[in-house]
């Protein structure tokens, strides 16, 4: 059974225009690296809330919040995803997914009931093994993207910029690829360090994704490219 590992109460930044509440799910299949929520990769994990409890919190915000996020983990792994978000919709809420794309067939089937998608993409194609600590992830995630394009829904491809794997170059690699495949918002985030991050880049290194030499082309390519 798909477990919930927690929830952020509120978010004005994980649903673009949206006051949300976030759903953390149990569970992922990848390895990431630079994983800021390892304790959810493993499934089934620790007890956390039920869903009943979550949408208890939620009918009690019926037209004061107006959207959720499913996050993880990697909340498509589950194929009881599609009854939640089911279930969020049918109490009036807009519905967004944070997604590493490596369940194309399930992003299809809920595709009916979301209105924002938020889609990792690690890595330059031939670095994904390492970025997502998984073989032959890489048709899926392109199977992702093209149903995302396909679909004209409103969606954010973005990519986190570790500096222990990633270079400034490989964003424009990046970039290129995404824009040749139709896709239309691109993300940069900074790598942000954490309480057990045993081996933490430099600041230097981090905010080197981000000086004008190495933006500036990727901005040639996505003008409105958000920095986060
Ligand atoms: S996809 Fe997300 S939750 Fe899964 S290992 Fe990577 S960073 Fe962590």
């Amino acid at each position: 059974m798909q477990q919930v590992a927690g929830i952020v109460p509120f978010t004005s930044i994980d649903f673009p225009g949206c006051l949300a509440t976030v759903v953390f799910f149990q569970g992922c299949p990848l390895r990431c690296p630079f994983c800021h929520n390892p304790e959810l990769q493993i499934f089934p994990g620790p007890a956390g809330q039920s869903w009943e409890e979550v949408m208890d919190f939620l009918k009690g915000r019926v037209k004061r919040l107006d959207g959720v996020v499913f996050s993880g983990g990697e909340p498509l792994m589950s194929a009881e995803i599609v009854e939640k978000a089911k279930a969020v919709k049918a109490h009036g809420f807009k519905l967004a997914i944070h997604t590493s794309g490596v369940y194309p067939e399930r992003l299809r089937e809920m595709l009916p009931f979301l209105d924002w998608v938020g889609l990792d993409i690690k890595a330059p194609w031939e670095k994904y093994d390492e970025l997502c600590g998984r073989p032959d992830m890489v048709g899926q995630v392109q199977s992702s993207l093209k149903i995302l394009v396909d679909s004209g829904i409103d969606f954010e491809a973005r990519t986190t910029c570790d500096p222990r794997h990633l270079i400034p170059s490989d964003t424009l690699k990046i970039a290129r690829d995404l824009n040749e495949r139709g896709v239309k918002t691109y993300a940069l985030q900074k790598y942000r360090t954490f309480d057990t991050d045993k081996n933490p880049p430099s600041v230097v290194d981090i905010e080197a994704f981000f000086e004008p030499e190495n933006l500036s082309p990727v901005q040639k390519i996505y003008p409105n490219l958000i920095c986060r």
